[in-house]
């Protein structure tokens, strides 16, 4: 099977990606950030996530993980579609309830609001859950050891390390009310954690 499947998938992927980011982002600039808990590991994790996004890119143009490749399968391909495909929507749909809420790091903006409707209902970190299904269906159609789970290392660590103190800022800023969703939704996995 031809490696080529991957990568027209992969270069389209990460082109809805960031269209569906960039008017969000756009748009968030311009709300004032009241309170940010961005240290320096969380600087660290950031840039490696940026890095970490265009090896996939970087293994499309250029032979630079040859050494890893290996023959790519219809079965793994065609699930790390369907990751992919779902990722992008649950992507598109959290950033959609969060609106001007979000931000790339861990801070709260100007009238924050606790968003706790729409696909955040029953689980509180979706766009994560996004990323991670995302990370998981690049591990598939990427066949190659380096470039395939580069993204998903990158992810996975960073949201190791951004879920308590994203948890704990947002109980701070909305207390009682954050406890009460906290108590009733889920992190990551529908239904399971
Ligand atoms: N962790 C969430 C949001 C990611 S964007 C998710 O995975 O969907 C990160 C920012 O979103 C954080 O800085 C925090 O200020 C904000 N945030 C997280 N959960 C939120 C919520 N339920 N309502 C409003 N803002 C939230």
């Amino acid at each position: 099977m031809s490696p080529w499947f991957g990568k027209a998938i992969i270069v389209a992927s990460s082109i809805v990606m960031v269209i569906i980011r960039a008017p969000h982002g756009q748009r968030s600039r311009r709300v004032k950030v009241v309170r940010s808990r961005r240290g320096s590991l969380e600087i660290v994790l950031l840039a490696l996530a940026w890095l970490a996004f265009f090896v996939p890119l970087l293994w499309v143009a250029a032979p630079v993980f040859a050494l890893a490749d290996y023959s790519p399968h219809p079965a793994p391909l065609l699930a790390g579609v369907v990751c992919l495909a779902v990722g992008l929507w649950l992507f598109a749909r959290s950033h959609a309830d969060l609106g001007t809420n979000w931000s790339i790091t861990i801070e709260v903006r100007e009238k924050h609001q606790l968003v706790t409707q729409g696909i955040y209902r029953n689980l509180r970190h979706p766009m994560y859950s996004a990323l991670l299904l995302y990370s998981l269906g690049q591990a598939l159609v990427v066949p190659n050891w380096i470039a395939g789970p580069s993204y998903g290392v990158a992810m996975a660590l960073l949201f190791a390390f951004r879920l308590g103190p994203e948890e704990r800022m947002m109980l701070e800023e909305f207390g009682k009310d954050y406890e009460e969703y906290r108590g009733r939704s889920k992190r990551l996995i529908p239904g399971v954690w």
